[in-house]
């Protein structure tokens, strides 16, 4: 760095920051890392009137007594008293809309108009006998019980140092293991979520519809269970008569896998449109900036995604509920919008039979970063999903089958939240992160989007993308967007590589059984 640019940037670092998210809010985030003065003269020749803290909203014109708060485009409050522009919008000035309840909300009242369409995008991916195209190029080995889990990673590593290097267009062999399969109520009413998840999984297009399962052979989930259609030669289990003993095993699975290498690795990257990929889209460890810098630029590279024809997956019921009457006026008819409510309401009662809750009001922490209720902390979250009209819902574990925008109901714990997005048929999973996670999934590539430059610089080999540039004013959010896009195309054509999968970074799978253990 020469001396000007280092001038420049300590000088930036002062300047007076706002941010404005959507052009009809009429309040601005302060980006400065201590706050903003009362006095500090804003580039737009606004005044401010009293101390604004980070994170926090200013007024940018007056709102009059019981007039709208408007941020993120949406009503997050309404003035208890007249704000005068240049104020500290403080939670104590707003009052709270009331929560609308399930069976009152507006559905499909304000669906977005299709925006223009993205044409001439492309990337290198695998195309696979069902139509569906890969990103990488795996044989994952699936399981039935997590009883075989050890004798299939002692296989792997046998197969990964004997046999893999003799198929150099195959990736990685991946063990898809869990904790499910025995011990389960297997016919409860909610176990089909786990099983369909696994089912599903095996289909996964990074997997080249090459589907090896490893089964123990007294289980209660069979494993032909997890085969797409009937064919016995795709599954081995360590019981079967033909192993007598340990060695016997481990040779049967090298051998089923070599075969399945060798269709593998006739798998050759091919140019294909940009709307063959499946998108998802997560949180972990958000902080104040999540949903200034990161999930906005998310948000404008999903539009771009369904603009271009792709599938975006958004995700995590209990971060989106308290906002869901956005939703379902975004939903793109009146079955997407019921579609909806029936997700929330599910997860509603599968809280309340735990004797939990969603725990909606908002933390100390959150109010202190300036989110004065949760309206505007599940809109910090659900601007990831941009603006398009929701085109479709999906259950835990099931598989996307449409274009679009589609709302993949799941948990919001990252590695259950994940493991579904996969058997939904994710290719990729864009991760925004402010407090920072070394997340990664062996099966699909993961670009983890830093809410600020710091954290960004901080984990520099963690970190695939700076959305705090957005926040430091080194680029916009359209900017930022696009270069994700962008990002988006690289990873997906093997051009880049994220860094979770240069260090081999890969969290369990961990699946969603709501149904009981025995
Ligand atoms: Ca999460």
């Amino acid at each position: 760095m020469n001396e000007a640019m280092a001038t420049l940037t300590a000088a930036d670092a002062y300047a007076p920051r706002t941010i404005k998210l959507n052009a009809r809010d009429n309040v601005a985030i302060v980006v400065n890392d201590f706050g903003l003065p009362a006095g500090t003269r804003l580039p737009d020749g606004l005044t401010l009137r009293q101390f604004v803290p980070q994170g926090h909203k200013l007024a940018l014109v007056e709102i009059a007594k019981d007039r709208p708060i408007i941020r993120y485009g949406e009503i997050i409050g309404y003035a208890i008293d007249t704000i005068a522009a240049g104020d500290w919008v403080e939670e104590a000035r707003i009052h709270m809309p009331d929560a609308p309840e399930l069976d009152r909300l507006d559905i499909a009242t304000a669906i977005p108009a299709a925006q223009e369409p993205l044409t001439g995008y492309t990337f290198e991916g695998f195309r696979n006998p069902d139509g569906s195209v890969g990103v990488k190029n795996i044989l994952a080995i699936s399981t039935s019980v997590q009883c075989v889990a050890g004798t299939l990673e002692f296989a792997i590593k046998k197969i990964k140092t004997e046999v893999l290097p003799l198929y150099p267009n195959v990736d990685d062999v991946v063990a898809v293991t869990h904790g499910y399969g025995c011990g389960v109520a297997i016919n409860a009413p909610d176990a089909y979520i786990p099983i369909r998840t696994l089912q599903n999984i095996a289909k996964n297009p990074n997997f080249g519809g090459e589907v090896m399962v490893v089964g123990l052979g007294c289980e209660k989930l069979a494993p032909e269970r997890l085969l797409p259609k009937d064919d016995p030669a795709g599954m081995m289990r360590l019981q079967d008569e033909g192993n007598q003993s340990f060695g016997d095993m481990v040779d049967t699975i090298v051998t089923m896998s070599e075969a399945r290498l060798k269709i593998l690795n006739q798998r050759k990257r091919e140019t294909v449109p940009a709307s063959e990929l499946v998108i998802g889209l997560q949180c972990g460890g958000s902080d104040a900036f999540s949903g200034v810098t990161a999930n906005p630029a998310l948000g404008f590279a999903s539009d771009l995604l369904v603009r271009a024809g792709a599938t975006v997956m958004f995700s995590e019921v209990t971060e989106v509920r308290d906002a869901i009457e956005l939703l379902t006026r975004r939903a793109a008819n009146e079955d997407v919008g019921r579609a909806l409510v029936r997700e929330m309401d599910w997860y509603d009662a599968y809280l309340a039979r735990g004797g939990a809750d969603r725990s909606a009001n908002t933390t100390p922490g959150n109010k202190k970063g300036g989110l004065a209720n949760i309206v505007e902390k599940s809109l910090g979250s659900i601007v990831k999903s941009g603006s398009s009209a929701i085109s479709g819902v999906i259950g835990p574990g099931e598989r996307a089958t449409t274009k679009g925008l589609l709302f993949a109901a799941t948990p919001a714990s990252d590695f259950i939240c994940g493991t579904l997005q996969l058997a939904a048929g994710m290719q990729m999973q864009i991760f925004t992160t402010g407090r920072g996670t070394p997340y990664g999934l062996a099966q699909a590539p993961v670009i983890k989007v830093s809410t600020r430059t710091e954290l960004a610089k901080r984990w520099s080999d963690l970190i695939d993308f700076d959305a705090g540039r957005i926040a430091s004013g080194e680029m916009t959010i359209e900017e930022a967007g696009w270069e994700l896009f962008q990002l988006i195309l690289d990873v997906a054509s093997g051009r880049k590589q994220v860094w979770a999968d240069k260090w081999g970074l890969h969290n369990d799978l961990v699946l969603f059984n709501p149904a009981p253990v025995t």
